[in-house]
């Protein structure tokens, strides 16, 4: 593997051990010529895959990529991870196991919107904002209300669209006894 730093073909593996519950062997490697430290990632892939893009240029689909725009609309939210990547790692098993070997960034995009709306609410608004390029307010009320009547997700139980009267919407019935 070589040296990220100095471009050295002589590293070291100083560590090894399973990450991401077992589907991935992540390895602490040293380079012998720099001292540089650096970490790789030996994962199955099923198959690979292109990502047609908006401009109709093609680049090879790239698993950091997705990981870091999805921990970007996660940024301090209380998600750890893990979690991240397990969720990550579900996408691209979908991805793989599609029958496609090309595959739009829309295609994408669309199947991360729909992970973060059952993860988390704040996270689903920051990406699909970015995402599907929203211009005005009017956007992110659509998509809001689109959150609010989804009752599997933790929004519509907080008071963000509560009755006239400011009390919060919930389906929770007070216990009889
Ligand atoms: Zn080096």
């Amino acid at each position: 593997m070589r040296c990220p730093f100095c471009g050295s073909e002589n590293s070291q593996v100083k560590d090894s051990r399973p990450s991401d519950e077992n589907s991935a062997i992540r390895r602490r490697r040293i380079c012998s010529d720099c001292g540089g430290r650096f970490t790789t990632f030996e994962r199955v892939q099923l198959r690979e895959l292109t990502v047609v893009k908006k401009s109709g240029r093609k680049v090879l689909f790239d698993r950091e990529k997705l990981s870091r725009s999805i921990s970007v609309a996660l940024r301090k939210r209380p998600t750890e991870p893990e979690r991240i990547e397990r969720l990550v790692t579900g996408l691209v098993r979908q991805l793989e196991s599609s029958g496609e070997t090309e595959i739009t960034s829309a295609e994408i995009g669309e199947l991360v919107i729909a992970a973060l709306r059952e993860l988390d609410p704040v996270a689903y608004v920051r990406f699909a904002s970015v995402y599907r390029d929203f211009r005005d307010a009017a956007d992110f009320q659509a998509v809001l209300r689109e959150l609010a009547s989804d009752t599997h997700n933790p929004l519509s139980n907080h008071d963000l669209f509560a009755d006239a009267d400011g009390r919060p919407q919930t389906t929770n019935k007070p216990s009889s006894d």
